[in-house]
């Protein structure tokens, strides 16, 4: 219970990836603040599985985050990992869905973390971890507004941290590969019929295809390397991308 007495503010942390990391910083005592959207009583029974509050805040606008930020108060450890996706050539691109995705995936980061710096600063204790993507270090077609947002937010990453150095605050990103969500489950089944595939073929030929381990990652492997980067032994670990991909950005 390392964490007790912190709170950490985990984003779109409803499903997936950001529920996995507020279930193990939970865990370690961490008094845990919800974000993202969902039906109610799902929402409810999370709240209660964590002792946590939640925010509805849409983070696509700046003054939601300012409003999220002010309602959660002290902030030791956040969490920026809401993200959406949205596949088109770029010449096809709707510039609606790109100004989306980059206030999502990156701009979201940066108001959260401009609000909650300098209360980390002033205690002299913070952790910073954004959810980026093997999508920060490489790119795939047709993922423009994606890729430029995540090769983004890694650069957001190691800017923070140098400034936050000798404050006892580190700011890191994790990049997974592909990460079994219900998110890329619920893919599966459109995917065999487009392609007339049996699940199998969809999940190594199509899914698995850049990863060359062949698995997916979960999400707690993901929650474990969020949880090993607050502990004081990672203090050290600063600005860094830590790829969890299976070897994908290794080609
Ligand atoms: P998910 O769809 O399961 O979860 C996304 C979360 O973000 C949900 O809680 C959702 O409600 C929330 N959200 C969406 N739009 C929002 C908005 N406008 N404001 C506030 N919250 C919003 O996705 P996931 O697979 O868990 O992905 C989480 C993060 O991990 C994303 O940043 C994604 O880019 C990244 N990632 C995912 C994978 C993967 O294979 N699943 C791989 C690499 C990186």
């Amino acid at each position: 219970m390392f964490l007790a007495g912190k709170r950490a503010l985990v984003t779109g942390s409803t499903s997936g990836i950001g529920l996995a990391i507020a279930r193990a910083l939970r865990a370690e005592g961490a008094e845990v603040v919800l974000n993202g959207f969902g039906a109610a009583e799902e929402i409810a029974a999370l709240r209660d599985e964590l002792g946590a509050s939640h925010s509805a805040a849409d983070l696509t606008d700046p003054a939601a985050i300012e409003a999220m930020m002010a309602a959660a108060g002290q902030v030791d450890i956040l969490v920026n990992n809401a993200g959406m996706q949205h596949v088109a050539p770029v010449d096809e691109f709707p510039p609606a869905k790109w100004d989306q995705i980059i206030a999502l995936n990156l701009s979201a980061a940066f108001h959260t973390m401009r609000l909650a710096l300098p209360g980390m600063r002033a205690r002299g204790w913070g952790r910073v971890i954004n959810t980026a993507s093997a999508h920060s270090l490489v790119a795939s077609p047709f993922k423009s507004a994606y890729v430029a947002a995540k090769h983004g937010i890694a650069g957001l990453t190691k800017a923070a941290a140098l400034e936050v150095a000798q404050h006892g605050v580190t700011v890191n990103a994790i990049s997974p590969g592909y990460v079994w969500t219900p998110l890329v489950e619920n893919q599966i089944p459109d995917t065999m019929t487009a392609r007339g595939l049996t699940r199998e073929q969809v999940i190594n030929d199509v899914l698995l295809a850049k990863q060359p381990t062949k698995s997916f990652v979960q999400p707690e492997d993901v929650a474990a390397l969020a949880v090993f980067l607050c502990r004081e032994e990672a203090r050290n670990v600063n600005g860094a991308n830590w790829s969890m991909d299976g070897g994908w950005t290794a080609e």
